[in-house]
This record gives C-alpha cells, sequence and structure tokens, in this order.
C-alpha cells in the first residue's frame, strides 16, 4: 500500500546509513587493531631495546674497569703479583666479582684467589693477547661447577700486549643486568645464541628456567609455534631483529633484538594480554561507542517509524475516519465491504439509506444538533449490525451498508428491526423530530462484481424509493429493473395522455364537523389509462416530480377545477371551494403566480371558490420567499391550506410565522389518535391553531371515534372515508346539487360509495 512505501523511504536512507556506518566502523576497528599491534609492537621494541642499550653500557662498564686495572698494571715498573693481586682484592669486593686474574705472556696466571685458571676455550686469553677486549661463552666453572662469564682486556707495555686481565661474573650477576622491569614486572629477558642456547635464563614465572635452548623450549611448549620459530630462526640468522607472538600456557609477545657482543641476542617477553589490556580498553571502548551508536540509531529509526506512523495514523484518520460519526468514512467502507465480502459465505446485501428532508433538521435545530442526529443514526447501525458487517455515513445524511444473511426473510427482518428502532427515537424523544428513513438494497449475486457497481444499484433502489409516501425500502432485482423501466415508459407516455387527456380529477369532499354539510372539496387526480384502467396519483406522482412533468399536471388539474367551478356556478350557483394540490417544485417556478392568475381570470371563478394545498415540507425551502408568495397568493384572493400537516417536520412555532389559513392534519395524525401521546399532539395543535385563528382539517377520517373525537377537539372540517371517498366529477356534481337543496344531509347512516 501507499502508506507503508512512505515508511520505507526514510528506512531506506536510514538503512543504507546504518550500513556505511557499519562498514566503516569494521573498517575502523580493523585499521586500530592494526595500528593497536604496531603500538605493541613499538612498546615491546623499545623496551627490547632499552635492555640492550643497558647490557651495553654494564657490558662496557666492566670492560672500562678491567681496562683500569690493565692500565695500572702496565704502569707498574716491577709487576709484583702479591701487592697486585692484594690491590686487586679491593676491587672484588667493591664490584661483587668472582675474581680477577692476570694471565702472563708465558702463561703464568694469578688470579685473586688463588684459583687455576678458569678460561676452558683459551678464547679469551687468545682473543685479548691479540688485543681484544673479550666476552666469553657461559662458561661451567671448573672450580665450583657454577656457570659463569669471563671478560678479559690486554695489557699493554711498549705498545705491545704483555698480559691478559680477566675477570670472572656469575651469571647471577649477568642475570642482574637484564632485571630491568618491563612492564611493571609482568615482562621477562632472555639472553641466547643465534642457535638458540639460552645465555642468560629467567627465573619468572612462566618462564624457559627448564630448558637450555630457546627454540627447543618454544617448540615443546607449543605446536603452534613451530611456524613462528622457523620465522625467529631465520632472522637470528641474518642478525635481524623482530617479534613473534607465541603460546607457552597463555599467549605472549617476544621480541629479539642483536646484542653487539658475541652473536647475542636479547629477548623480551610480555604476555599477550598485558599488552593487550590497552588495545583491549581501546577496543572496548570502540566497541562500546559503536553499541551507543547503534542504539542512538535504533532509537532514531524507532523515532522516525514513531512519527511516520502517526503521520500515517493522521493521514487514515482523515481518509478512513468519518469526522461526524467518528465511524468509517466511505473509502474505508469500501475497502472493509470489498474484504468482508470475500470472507463470507452468506448472502450479502449492500443498502444505501438515508432520512427524508434531513436538511430540514439543521435549518430547524441547527448543525450541532443534526450532526448530533447522524451520529444517533451511526449508533442505530452499529446496534444493528453484527461484527462482521460495515456501516458508514456516506456523504450528508446518506449511509452506506453491507449486511449479510442467510434468507431474504431475514433480511426483512433485520430492515424492519432497524426502522422500528429510528422510530422509536422521535416516540421515546431522543429525537425531536420524526426521522423517515428510505432504503435501497442490492442484493449481492455476483462477490467479485466490483463494489461502486454494487453501490449505484443500491443508490438507484434508494433513489427510486425516495420521496414516496407509502415505500420506506426497496430491492434491485428483476422487478425492480422492470419497474424502473414502467418508470420510464410511465414518464414517457405522460405527455401526451395530457395532450389526450387522460388525466382525469376526482373529488374527495370536504364536511364541517358540526353540521356535517358539505363544506369543500379536494381535487385528486388520476390517470384514465387507455384500456380503461385507473392509475392512482401515488403510481406517478412521483415520476412527474422527478421529471419536472408535476408543473404541467398540476396546472392542467388547477384548469380543469377552474372550468369545472365556472360550469357548476353558471348552471346552479351552488358550489364549495375546491383545494387544488400544489407540488413543492411548482411552487418555486417562475411564472407560476402569472400562470395561476390568468387562468383564475381567464375562468371567471372568484377566487375564494380555488384553494391551494402546499405539502408541509414547501415551508422549509425559503421561509422568507414562502412567505411572500403565500401574501401574494392571499391577494390574489386565494386560501391556503397546509397539507400533510405532521408527516414533516412540522414546528407548531412555525405555524406563527407562516401565514396559512387551513391546517390539514395528515392521516397519521388521525390514526394516532387512540393513542395517549397521539391524542396529546391533536389535542395541542388544534388548540395552538384555533389561537392562531387557523381553521383544522383532518384527513383520513375512517370511523366514527377518529371523527367523534375531533369533533370533540374542536377541529373544523372532515375529510375522509368516514364521509367520501374521492368520486369523479359526475358523482360531486350530483353531491353538490343534493347538498344545494338538502344542507343537512343524513350521511352519518349512508353507505360510502367506492370510487377509488
Ligand atoms: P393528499 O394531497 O394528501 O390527498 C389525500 C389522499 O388521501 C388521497 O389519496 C385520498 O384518496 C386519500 N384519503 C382521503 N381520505 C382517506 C381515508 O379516509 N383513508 C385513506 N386510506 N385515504 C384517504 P390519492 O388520491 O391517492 O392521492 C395521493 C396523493 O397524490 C395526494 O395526497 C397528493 O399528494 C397527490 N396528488 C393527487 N392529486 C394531485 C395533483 O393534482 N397534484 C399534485 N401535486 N399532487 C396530487
Ligand atoms: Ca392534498
Ligand atoms: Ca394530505
Amino acid at each position: 500500500m501507499w502508506i507503508k512505501n512512505k515508511v520505507w523511504k526514510p528506512l531506506l536512507i536510514v538503512g543504507i546509513f546504518c550500513c556505511a556506518l557499519a562498514v566503516t566502523l569494521v573498517i575502523y576497528v580493523d585499521r586500530l587493531e592494526q595500528e593497536l599491534n604496531e603500538e605493541i609492537v613499538s612498546v615491546l621494541k623499545e623496551t627490547s631495546e632499552q635492555n640492550v642499550v643497558i647490557l651495553n653500557k654494564e657490558v662496557e662498564g666492566k670492560f672500562i674497569l678491567l681496562e683500569a686495572v690493565a692500565n695500572r698494571l702496565a704502569d707498574c715498573e716491577v709487576f709484583e703479583p702479591e701487592r697486585e693481586l692484594k690491590e686487586l682484592q679491593k676491587e672484588v669486593k667493591q664490584h661483587s666479582l668472582k675474581r680477577i686474574g692476570i694471565i702472563m705472556a708465558d702463561g703464568t696466571t694469578y688470579t685473586t684467589d688463588q684459583k687455576q685458571l678458569e678460561l676452558g676455550d683459551k678464547e679469551n686469553i687468545l682473543g685479548s693477547m691479540k688485543g681484544k677486549r673479550v666476552i666469553s661463552r657461559r662458561i661451567r666453572s671448573q672450580t665450583n661447577g657454577e656457570d659463569i662469564i669471563v671478560f678479559s682486556v690486554p695489557i699493554y707495555k711498549n705498545n705491545e700486549v704483555h698480559a691478559v686481565v680477566f675477570s670472572t661474573h656469575g651469571i647471577d650477576e649477568i642475570q642482574q643486568m637484564l632485571s630491568v622491569s618491563i612492564f611493571d614486572g609482568a615482562g621477562y629477558s632472555y639472553i641466547v645464541e643465534t642457535n638458540g642456547n639460552i645465555v642468560i635464563n629467567t627465573a619468572a614465572h612462566g618462564g624457559f628456567a627448564e630448558y637450555e635452548n630457546i627454540y627447543t623450549a618454544l617448540e615443546n611448549s607449543s605446536a603452534s609455534n613451530s611456524k613462528v620459530v622457523r620465522n625467529m630462526r631465520e632472522d637470528l640468522q641474518y642478525n635481524k631483529s623482530g617479534y613473534i607472538y607465541f603460546h607457552n600456557k597463555v599467549d605472549k609477545y617476544m621480541y629479539y633484538s642483536p646484542l653487539p657482543i658475541r652473536d647475542w641476542y636479547v629477548l623480551s617477553v610480555v604476555p599477550a594480554d598485558i599488552m593487550d589490556s590497552t588495545k583491549n580498553n581501546i577496543m572496548i571502548l570502540t566497541y562500546v561507542l559503536c553499541g551507543i551508536l547503534a542504539i542512538a540509531y535504533g532509537i532514531l529509526i524507532s523515532y522516525i517509524i514513531q512519527t511516520e506512523k502517526k503521520k500515517q495514523k493522521e493521514l487514515t484518520d482523515i481518509l478512513y475516519v468519518d469526522t461526524v460519526t467518528g465511524g468509517y468514512s466511505y473509502a474505508r467502507f469500501c475497502a472493509e465491504a470489498a474484504q468482508r465480502l470475500k470472507k463470507t459465505s452468506l448472502s450479502a446485501a449492500y443498502i444505501v439509506m438515508d432520512i427524508d428532508q434531513f436538511k430540514i433538521v439543521n435549518e430547524l435545530f441547527g448543525y450541532e444538533a443534526g450532526d448530533a442526529t447522524l451520529r444517533y443514526i451511526w449508533r442505530i447501525w452499529r446496534i444493528c449490525s453484527r461484527a462482521d458487517e460495515v456501516y458508514a455515513r456516506r456523504i450528508a445524511d446518506q449511509y452506506v451498508v453491507l449486511w449479510f444473511f442467510d434468507s431474504r426473510e431475514e433480511l426483512h427482518e433485520r430492515v424492519e428491526d432497524f426502522l422500528e428502532i429510528l422510530q422509536k427515537s422521535y416516540s421515546n424523544n431522543i429525537s425531536e423530530y420524526m426521522l423517515k428513513a428510505t432504503l435501497g438494497i442490492y442484493l449481492v449475486k455476483d462477490k467479485s462484481e466490483e463494489i461502486q457497481n454494487m453501490m449505484n444499484y443500491a443508490t438507484m433502489a434508494h433513489s427510486a424509493v425516495k420521496g414516496k409516501e407509502d415505500t420506506t425500502y426497496t430491492f434491485y432485482d428483476d422487478d425492480f429493473k422492470h419497474k424502473l423501466l414502467n418508470d420510464k415508459l410511465l414518464a414517457d407516455q405522460m405527455k401526451r395522455a395530457l395532450r389526450h387527456r387522460e388525466f382525469i380529477v376526482y373529488y374527495q369532499p370536504k364536511y364541517n364537523v358540526m353540521t356535517k354539510k358539505l363544506v369543500g372539496a379536494e381535487a385528486l387526480v388520476r390517470w384514465k389509462r387507455r384500456d380503461g384502467s385507473i392509475m392512482m396519483p401515488g403510481r406517478f406522482i412521483p415520476l412527474a416530480e422527478k421529471s419536472g412533468f408535476i408543473n404541467y399536471l398540476d396546472k392542467y388539474v388547477f384548469a380543469e377545477v377552474c372550468r369545472k367551478q365556472k360550469e357548476w356556478l353558471k348552471a346552479g350557483g351552488h358550489t364549495v371551494p375546491i383545494s387544488v394540490n400544489l407540488s413543492r417544485r411548482h411552487l418555486y417556478s417562475d411564472n407560476f403566480m402569472e400562470e395561476y392568475k390568468e387562468m383564475v381570470e381567464q375562468a371567471e371563478v372568484p377566487a375564494r371558490y380555488l384553494q391551494l394545498e402546499l405539502t408541509e415540507s414547501a415551508i422549509f425551502e425559503n421561509k422568507e420567499e414562502l412567505c411572500q408568495i403565500i401574501d401574494t397568493l392571499h391577494a390574489m384572493g386565494f386560501s391556503i391550506q397546509m397539507d400533510d400537516f405532521g408527516t414533516g417536520y412540522s414546528s407548531l412555532m412555525m405555524l406563527k410565522s407562516v401565514p396559512i389559513d387551513v391546517l390539514k392534519l395528515d392521516k397519521s395524525f388521525v390514526d394516532d389518535f387512540d393513542d395517549p401521546k397521539g391524542q396529546k399532539i391533536i389535542t395541542s395543535v388544534i388548540n395552538l391553531a384555533q389561537e392562531l385563528h387557523i381553521e383544522v382539517t383532518a384527513e383520513g377520517v375512517e370511523t366514527k371515534e377518529q371523527y367523534e373525537f375531533l369533533r370533540n377537539l374542536g377541529c373544523n372540517t372532515i375529510q375522509g372515508f368516514y364521509f367520501s371517498r374521492p368520486m369523479p366529477e359526475e358523482e360531486f356534481e350530483k353531491l353538490l346539487s343534493m347538498s344545494a337543496i338538502e344542507p343537512d344531509g343524513k350521511l352519518e347512516n349512508e353507505t360510502v360509495p367506492s370510487y377509488t
């Protein structure tokens, strides 16, 4: 869905950004590790080189001491061994030597401790005899089995080597030289020969104290060391420095740098964890930073998602929520309906419903009350619908609904239940006006059909019922299609029928309640079909109203009534005022008043014999304009009757502002006469009308009880089957002539003729 795409965009950007960041971090961490490793090696190298410097210094110190002794001896004019050795004794003590010795050119040897010469390989003597400074290998002492190292220098006399002076040093002493603290004591050093033989071992914990050769030691301590040992061997052979990473119980670094003494090397060893701890700290810090960044990005992403979701919700709300009811919007309805229709195994029906003349609610009670009513109707739909069904307000007071059902009877029942609850809102005083609903229902045939098509069918059924007095709902089915077709045919035939004078006027008499005298009549149109059948206005008036043909028809009926009145007046002079219906549409059309005036003038009938019936809903179109129209009609001499009072959104107060002459109480009011509430309404309507000097005509009076009830209330006129049904003109003509002769007709006991 498009909304999801909207989330993906920022997510993609953030995602790409995070990937780039992650890659950068990986590269950075890798580089950092490399640099830290280099740093470790350089620290190790430095330590190692420091060792070399210290050793060199120490060795140099020992040679300087020996050379000082050699110089002193050289300066002696006469060499007196005992005396000299006594002097040298001090040096031995002072410098913690094993001994100092002198070897004369002839091989005579003098030592400070009178021990035998210990230079097993004579390397020192030979070297120093040649004028060199010499340090011996590690030698096992012949005198006491201790390991020693011997330093020797020549004694010159007259520029010739005259003798050799040497000093013997215990291994411990040399070892001391190496005891520079490495890494706060965690590291230690060795001195080895190129062949790996250990010259100075270490006593440090974890060292190779028990080994004599460093290669053997390394190879024995871990198989994984063999490769590094190979590299190290090679380096040492070529006098190179370098480092290895080896394993001996723990991982360690070893740096090797050559000493300028013999073929010796200094090895500096440090456990990897010590070296790595700084690196690890930095790495941990880096990882923590990465973690923080990841969390920050996580928060950022969720923030973006949240904001996007919120935005979406706002958008969805605008798109999918109806602002008035808080329920689904029409868009949401369509989406939901399509889905739910797919899921259900039941039969389905789309319903389009609205309230007759709803705009009157707004006009009378204000938009807030109008909205409250719309919400109320929505709640009724909610009550009447099941969980899997959908309902929504489409526009204005129109609702759309998708219902599921097993049988058509069930659907009928549910629709009736809905209408009943809606009706109750008025009788229970929830709504101050009668809500009359109209429903169009489409029974789904093919669930895969476009929802818009199905909604159209329901809407067509709905508009077909709209404005019909007797029908509340209808189905769009084959009958309906047939009816639509018929309606179209009828509408097409009307013009021709009018030309052929197929429309005839029936008259329904009106009687004075008290005197039971004929006091008027209502002209009611019928369509006499060519086959002789009579079609009732309920069938064709709505069609005529829809097409606008009603204007011609009303005018025709009015003209017919004028013509008849003129005839009756001419003939006997006795007639009664006849009211003619005027459709709402007609009332507001241009020229209407001029045309009617003209017709009356042409007929030469006094206007008091003509009355106009306006339906109650006409009042609400435009009250000011209506009052003007009524005033003009009054001026022309017409009496104005308000038809169907009580069916629409009557307000008694409205009676005060619209200058009508007669109020025609609708049949539905009269039917309610035995209900206490109905009685109360009729009573107050009649009372108010009397106060305002408005006459009341009760319509649809069918029974004696109704008649008596209305008479007792002071109703003025009665129109209903109880007295007379609408009758053809000839019949009415007879009635007129009868009433002229017999003003007190015994109508009460007469059988009522049927002329419908
Ligand atoms: P309406 O103007 O309210 O006319 C009264 C209707 O009530 C008439 O129906 C009449 O036959 C019926 N009626 C009178 N007394 C009784 C009674 O005691 N019981 C029952 N059940 N019905 C009673 P009709 O003639 O079928 O006319 C129906 C509607 O058609 C009229 O209602 C009016 O709105 C419309 N109509 C008739 N003729 C014309 C016309 O020339 N022009 C216009 N615009 N509308 C007309
Ligand atoms: Ca009428
Ligand atoms: Ca009426």
